[in-house]
């Protein structure tokens, strides 16, 4: 990243395999790392962001630093499992935003749409929104939900949901024939 939020200069962070933590004092940066990350994934609301306008998170300056005009993200995910749904075998995902509003997405370094960037990610439970990235607010919530709102969580996670999503909507389907073939025996009764 650069020019985004405190990251002033040109930073790249690696992030191996399994479960990163960022740690490190207050005001240190630890949230805007896990922003840059929803950011280049598509994040639209300035406010989930801790702003007010989406140029808010470009470096705004400090004591011994001018402003920049320009932020820029790209987030580089080793795809050799295939385990987002292309053949690249690397993606490079890329997010620009500069002072007068102009904003642009990449990937692989080819100007592409915001909804390419979201589509990519559909289904892979990587998205801007998903639970991959646990901020401090979260851990929070997580423990001070109740039983049922956490059972809905975990089972976001493990892939139940859509099951139970698609369990409703067959459950409604078979009520509706259920209905109908009640009424069709109404009327052969009629018709005896
Ligand atoms: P905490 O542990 O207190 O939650 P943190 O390590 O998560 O802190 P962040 O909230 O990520 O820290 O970073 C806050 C710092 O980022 C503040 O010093 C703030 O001034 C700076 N910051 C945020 N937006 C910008 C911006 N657009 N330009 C320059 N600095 C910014």
């Amino acid at each position: 990243m650069i020019g985004f939020k405190s990251f002033a200069d040109k930073t790249r962070i690696d992030f191996p395999g399994g479960m990163t933590g960022i740690v490190g004092p207050n005001g240190s940066g630890k949230s805007n790392i896990a922003e840059a990350i929803r950011w280049v994934m598509g994040e639209q609301s300035a406010k989930n962001l801790r702003g007010s306008r989406m140029p808010d998170v470009i470096f705004s300056g400090s004591a011994d630093r001018r402003s920049l005009s320009m932020a820029s993200v790209t987030l580089t995910l080793d795809n050799t499992d295939h385990y987002i749904d292309t053949p690249a075998d690397e993606l490079l995902i890329s997010r620009k935003l500069f002072r007068n509003g102009d904003s642009s997405y990449f990937i692989n370094n080819k100007q592409c749409r915001l909804r390419d960037v979201t589509d990519l990610f559909m289904d892979s439970g990587i998205g801007q929104g998903s639970l991959s990235i646990i901020s401090q607010g979260n851990v929070e919530e997580i423990f001070n939900s109740k039983p049922i709102e956490r059972r809905s969580i975990i089972e976001n996670v493990a892939g139940v949901y859509k099951y139970k999503q698609h369990k409703l909507t067959a459950q409604r389907e078979i009520d509706e024939t259920a209905d109908n073939l009640s009424r069709v025996e109404d009327i052969v009764h009629e018709l005896k």
